[in-house]
């Protein structure tokens, strides 16, 4: 295990599955008994981690690292950073600024992520803006005002949580050709408004 190995695993395994949405990177990153510790103190397990992310629409969008430290101990190895964010859940944007530490340790011949935690860097540093963007991915235009394009309400029920109400919109470009559709009660979908004529002929 040296330090190279490990920002390389950081960086282009567990950063990039966060981003790809890539579930089977992740499970078979961390180790069985890997544990979560989020801004707000809570634990998640390796179990609660996947399900949370495969049935939240939890999207990174960007992560940036900065003052970047890995320290190595044998089969052990800390790393701490500062990072930007940008994820979105359900097209709702938010950004976070956090201090993390990652520990990963070698296990036979793979290394492993055992524990992520991370701490917000306050108000000083941190902008936990929520801004609204258009709910198709191909678009993702910023919308500011509420007249702005079209706003749909879904209830949503995730297999893990309890039902929500939650608001989606699309801009007025994207409005002209396309409508919102949820599916399951769990995933809201674009969909073509030109192929609910055509299905009508
Ligand atoms: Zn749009």
């Amino acid at each position: 295990m040296t330090v190279e190995e490990i920002l390389s695993i950081h960086t282009d395994i567990f950063n990039r599955a966060l981003k790809e949405q890539n579930y089977a990177a992740l499970e078979g990153l961390y180790a069985g008994d890997y544990m979560l510790v989020r801004p707000d103190g809570s634990v998640l397990n390796k179990q609660e981690v996947l399900q949370d992310l495969r049935s939240g629409g939890l999207r990174f969008h960007s992560i940036e690292l900065g003052q970047t430290e890995v320290r190595m101990y044998e089969l052990t190895a800390v790393l701490t950073a500062e990072s930007q964010a940008v994820s979105s859940r359900n097209g709702m944007e938010s950004r976070s600024h956090f201090r993390l530490i990652a520990v990963y340790v070698q296990q036979g011949q793979s290394i492993k992520l055992a524990h992520f935690q991370s701490t917000s860097l306050g108000k000083a540093h941190s902008q936990n803006v929520m801004v609204s963007h258009c709910a198709n991915p191909d678009c993702r235009r910023e919308l500011h005002c509420l007249r702005d394009g079209k706003i749909y309400q879904f209830v949503l029920s995730p297999k893990t949580g309890s039902k929500r109400l939650e608001h989606f919109r699309l801009c007025s470009e994207c409005s002209k050709n396309m409508t919102l559709i949820c599916v399951n009660q769990s995933e809201v979908k674009t969909a073509r408004k030109s192929a609910h004529r055509f299905a009508q002929v």
